[in-house]
């Protein structure tokens, strides 16, 4: 792929103040796309990003929303397009986890789980999709799990979530697909970031042995699909779910 695939678009990366939205966000400046910097706590981290960007020459916007929070997330689209007119392609990469056995999981551990990961996605997607229409282009890529593919044991809210994105991505994509806009789901498996560097080594000595290739991934290979699927190149792939996993979902 070339920088001639994707060049002059605009993103917009949910979750990009660290780990693997931040990765996405390098890797979409890196090809000359303008990238949307969403964060909800964490705005430090995404001016570093954002820094980051500039310094090598790209363009970004930092945006703040809770994308669990409809109106918020209506508002930080409206600044984007204020700005540059449109959201050419949104990573929907906002998540978070809260694990516990479902007979001690409490209403509230599901339903902020459900309103990140889930509704975060409808209310982002649904929120750029008029202009995608009008301009008959558009890419939404959804960050999904191995985990909505296998299940874990401990995070039934965070299987459920994931999931549920499969069966959004797909119906979506029928929606849309006459109008040049793909939607697909990538499925990381374990990647190296603060949340994987948190497990115990006992957790990670049992995950491993469900990796054949028997090592974490890095955050840069979530990245690289994601901008392929972003790209020019990747026009006639939709409703697709694409893990990179290093072949724990086989
Ligand atoms: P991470 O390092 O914990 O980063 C999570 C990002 O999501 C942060 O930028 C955080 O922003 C943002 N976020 C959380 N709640 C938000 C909200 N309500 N509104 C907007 N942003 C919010 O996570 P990660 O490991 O990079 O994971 C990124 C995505 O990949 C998630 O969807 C996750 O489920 C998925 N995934 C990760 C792995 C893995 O091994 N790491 C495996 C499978 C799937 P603030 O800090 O600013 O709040």
């Amino acid at each position: 792929m070339s920088k001639s695939d994707i060049e002059g678009k605009t993103a917009l990366v949910t979750g990009a103040s660290k780990g693997i939205g931040k990765a996405i966000s390098l890797a979409l400046a890196d090809l000359g796309v303008k990238v949307a910097v969403n964060y909800n706590s964490s705005e430090a981290k995404a001016k570093e990003v954002a820094k980051q960007i500039g310094d090598s020459g790209g363009e970004s916007l930092i945006v703040h929303a809770d994308v669990s929070d409809a109106k918020a997330v209506t508002a930080m689209v409206h600044k984007v397009n204020e700005a540059w007119g449109q959201v050419d392609i949104l990573v929907n990469n906002a998540g978070i986890i809260s694990d516990g056995l479902l007979l001690r999981m409490s209403d509230e551990s599901w339903d902020r789980v459900i309103g990140v990961n889930l509704n975060g996605t409808f209310y982002c997607a649904r929120a750029v999709l008029r202009t995608m229409v009008r301009q008959r282009w558009g890419r939404i890529i959804n960050i999904g799990s191995v985990v909505g593919l296998r299940g874990n044991i401990g995070q039934t809210n965070y299987s459920a979530s994931k999931a549920a994105l499969l069966g959004f991505s797909k119906s979506l994509a029928k929606e849309v697909a006459t109008r040049n806009i793909t939607v697909n789901i990538v499925t990381p498996g374990y990647i190296s970031t603060e949340t994987v560097a948190d497990l115990t080594k006992e957790q990670k000595d049992r995950i491993m042995t469900w990796i054949p290739q028997g090592h974490f991934g890095e955050t840069e290979d979530i990245a690289n699909m994601v901008a392929y699927l972003a790209s020019k190149k990747a026009r006639y792939i939709t409703g697709q779910v694409i893990s990179v996993d290093g072949g724990m979902a086989i």
